[in-house]
């Protein structure tokens, strides 16, 4: 959500620089472009809709220094060229990720100072409050950075140029992600570290009310005391490469395909044997109920969480939607675990209820992919994934490598209630060992969910079902399908549907079934039934074990014969490449879904 870089350095030709580092930033999400650079002044370019149009507008050869650049995820008024980023007032021109809270309190009290708003953005307010508090003349540019922290309310994080110091690039947050690339004869700010890998593989990360001061050479921090700082260095340890398509169509589909590889790199991490895996897996002895928060796709790798702890290990468990869990009243004890699931690990609500738990002296559990991300680092405890970079919007690899997770720290919470032996521990742990080789099965049977694809993809209602666990793996494949196809989905409980929403299947409803649960087979195939019976067609899933002669099916995926406890990981794939393929048969922007964003950075 939102993109930020600002460069300072030797590259002379700053427009192209901006514009090449901001479309690695666009699988963020974004509905509108801009750039601000230096000549002997400050211009701006900025345009509505894709970089595509920014771009039609620049000049790649033009010469310029230091830049800053802005992918716009509209909060405050529509995404229109008026309202993009960057934004400009008196001598000071920013770009900013985030919300200001109270702006139009500060938008008063600039008003009645003569300040005139041209736009309806908070992030104008904030412009002007940096030019109004400049105006005073008593502060220097970091100085004025520290007195505006003192005034906001909000998310932000900034990118500075100040008209008195055009060589120098200024930078803050508080509570929206922004690194800082430290390169040779050149440094950057930007939203994530895969906009800065083409310069440098070095940066640096920032905590709150951090003020930043780069030119070419130099990358000064200071605190909010305007202490100066020294930050860890850190290196990554991908490359742009990684980052690109490798001759898939789409990111997506690159990124399915790319699950057999981070679940071996994930298993492997923890499960080098029977001992490593108990010392790997965080010590949860003395909890008695786990409450998993999560957003989206996370919520869903959330709910199947909960079906394996109270199924097996039997510890009840609550799964809850970041955004209302950080406002509820929520009733914890000393012996609550809170699991918090986060694939960038800035997930803004995820952030809030990570932070409202630690506050009640709750303890917490991150899952997140990436490393040193805000609740990496605050939580007490991080379990990481190994899915690497994820760039399509709509999450694959990562959902399953959460659900891998959950799988993991299950089988630790068995152990620690003695609710399994080591031999059958031994057991299980090889059996995820081999897991990657049954996902590398069922992503070979491609072409069959295509084909089901060109059954389903003209339709504008469908529906997936199933019960238990079925119904968890159910939401997950409907908002895929919904995210990047734009069809309109719903899951259900497979028993739930004759209570109100079976009135809505007649001839030929596309109803996807999901039947992997054994103890359940036999109710969910009435329930199938029932569907059948009011003129839907069925697309059902199932595993080798359940499979039969089903006359009421009208297409079938059947997964490989495999132990039960793999199935979540597998089931999923099928549902992820039929939502792909439809996508791509309904000419959808399959990796930058509309009004999505791909690290959901505010509130
Ligand atoms: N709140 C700001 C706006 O709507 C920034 C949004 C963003 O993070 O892209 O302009």
């Amino acid at each position: 959500m939102c993109g930020i870089i600002g460069y300072i350095g030797k590259k002379t030709n700053i427009q192209k620089q901006l514009i090449d580092s901001l479309k690695t930033l666009e699988y963020r999400g974004y509905d509108s472009a801009g750039i601000a650079y230096v000549t002997d002044k400050v211009n701006i370019i900025k345009s509505k809709g894709k970089i595509a149009n920014l771009e039609e507008k620049i000049d790649r050869e033009e010469q310029g220094c230091l830049g800053i650049a802005h992918t716009r995820w509209a909060t405050h008024g529509g995404a229109s060229d008026n309202n993009s980023h960057p934004h400009r007032v008196g001598k000071v021109t920013i770009v900013h990720n985030g919300i200001i809270e109270n702006y139009m309190e500060i938008k008063s009290l600039l008003e009645k100072e003569g300040y005139k708003f041209k736009t309806e953005t908070d992030t104008e307010v904030a412009c002007a409050l940096l030019d109004y508090l400049k105006s005073k003349n008593i502060w220097n540019n970091l100085e004025v950075i520290r007195e505006f922290a003192g005034y906001i309310k909000g998310s932000y994080a900034l990118g500075i140029i100040f008209d008195d110091d055009l060589d120098t690039l200024y930078a803050t947050r508080k509570d929206s992600p922004l690194i800082i690339g430290l390169g040779k004869d050149e440094n950057l700010i930007a939203s994530d570290v895969s906009a800065v890998l083409k310069f440098t593989k070095k940066y640096c990360l920032l905590d709150n009310y951090d003020i930043v001061k780069l030119t070419k050479e130099k990358v000064q921090i200071y605190n909010k005391d305007l202490k100066s700082v020294c930050k860890e260095q850190l290196e990554v340890n991908w490359n742009v490469e990684q980052a690109e398509k490798n001759g898939y169509d789409h990111f997506m589909l690159k990124e399915i395909h790319e699950e057999a590889k981070v679940l071996k790199d994930t298993i492997n991490e923890y499960v080098e044997n029977l001992d490593s895996f108990v010392d790997k897996m965080p010590d949860m002895r003395k909890y008695d109920k786990i409450h998993i928060v999560a957003c989206g796709s996370a919520m869903h790798a959330g709910l199947i969480g909960k079906y394996l702890f109270e199924n097996y290990p039997e510890i009840e468990t609550t799964v809850e939607v970041a955004s209302e869990y950080r406002y509820k009243k929520v009733f914890y004890d000393d012996k609550t675990l809170v699991i918090l699931i986060s694939q960038s690990g800035e997930t803004a609500d995820t952030i809030a209820s990570l932070r409202k738990a630690k506050e009640d002296h709750i303890d917490t559990l991150a899952i997140v992919n990436v490393v040193s991300s805000t609740i990496a680092r605050e939580a007490d405890q991080v379990l990481y994934i190994r899915a690497g970079v994820e760039i399509a919007v709509a999450t694959t690899k990562a959902y399953l490598l959460q659900v891998a997770m959950l799988m993991l720290i299950n089988l630790k919470l068995m152990v620690e209630r003695e609710k399994i032996d080591s031999s059958k521990l031994k057991e299980i742990l090889k059996l995820l060992k081999s897991s990657p080789e049954y996902v590398e099965k069922v992503l070979a049977d491609e072409k069959k969910y295509f084909k089901i694809a060109e059954k389903i993809y003209k339709d504008e209602d469908i529906f997936f079902i199933g019960r238990g666990i079925d119904y968890a793996m159910s939401m997950e494949g409907s908002l895929k399908l919904k995210e990047v196809s734009y069809i309109h989905s719903e899951a259900y409980q497979a028993g739930e549907l004759k209570h109100g929403t079976i009135s809505l299947i007649e001839n030929h409803t596309k109803v996807i079934a999901l039947m992997t649960d054994e103890d359940l087979a036999l109710k969910t195939i009435s329930n199938i039934k029932e569907v059948k019976a009011r003129g839907a067609d069925v697309i059902l899933i199932t595993t080798e074990k359940l499979d039969s002669d089903f006359e009421f099916v009208n297409e079938k995926v059947t997964l490989p014969k495999v132990d039960s406890y793999l199935i979540p990981i597998l089931a999923i794939i099928p549902l992820q490449l039929i939502a792909y393929q439809v996508a791509k048969l309904r000419k959808c922007d399959i990796d930058k879904p509309r009004n999505l964003a791909k690290s959901v950075t505010v509130e």
